[in-house]
């Protein structure tokens, strides 16, 4: 949904969007599931954290921070809105918001995240994403975050409603770990031959 959200948005403010950092993006408010001192789905799910937030961001790369902040507003609107609520207002409210109240882990939940991994997939390869993410680029590091954000509910790492993989999940989850994972490790790889590069003595002078 944050790639969906997050690239229809550039398409509409005409900016270039980074795909790593989008990822990154579309999946930070789960950040508070590694804060023991932050209640899942509260303040990092917050309308108003996240928009506070943004702002500096939006100050400095003016309409080239939109993306970013579809993917974010994506994540709590669409992710968790109906999938158990979220403390939308924080602080201002304490309230939980939310609609429809699909089980995260249920049969309906997990058709609608398979149906959007392979309506996805082709979507990013016509657009060239797909085979961006496996070129070296210093971004791909941001791919940590959702290979974290996959990684986590496949170990059964972290706690609340995402605490365990629905069998179903398994392979879009295992794609995707394989997909960061291939990205990070030919960045790597091109920054080493790099650094070799450079120790090397030249032999063409
Ligand atoms: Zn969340």
């Amino acid at each position: 949904m944050g790639y969906i959200t997050g690239k229809s948005s550039s398409k509409l403010a005409k900016v270039k969007v980074n795909l790593p950092l989008l990822l990154a993006a579309s999946v930070l408010p789960d950040v508070d599931l590694l804060m023991r001192f932050l209640m899942h789905r509260g303040p990092t799910h917050s309308l108003i954290t996240i928009t506070v937030l943004m702002i500096p961001f939006f100050v400095v790369y003016r309409k080239q921070a939109i993306p970013y902040y579809a993917a974010l507003l994506s994540h709590i609107f669409i992710g968790d809105f109906f999938t158990g609520g979220i403390q939308l207002f924080w602080p201002l409210s304490q309230g939980w918001f939310g609609a429809l109240n699909i089980d995260v882990n249920g049969l309906t939940n997990v058709i609608v995240e398979l149906v959007l991994f392979f309506l996805t997939l082709p979507i990013m390869y016509k657009l060239g994403d797909l085979q961006s993410l496996l070129k070296p680029h210093n971004k791909n590091w941001a791919l940590i975050i959702p290979l974290g954000a996959v990684l986590g509910p496949l170990l059964a790492v972290g706690r609340g409603q995402e605490y365990a993989l629905p069998t179903l999940l398994v392979v879009p989850s295992l794609f995707f770990i394989g997909l960061f994972a291939y990205s990070m490790f030919v960045e790597l790889r091109a920054e080493h031959n790099q650094d070799a590069d450079k120790l090397q003595p030249s032999n063409t002078s």
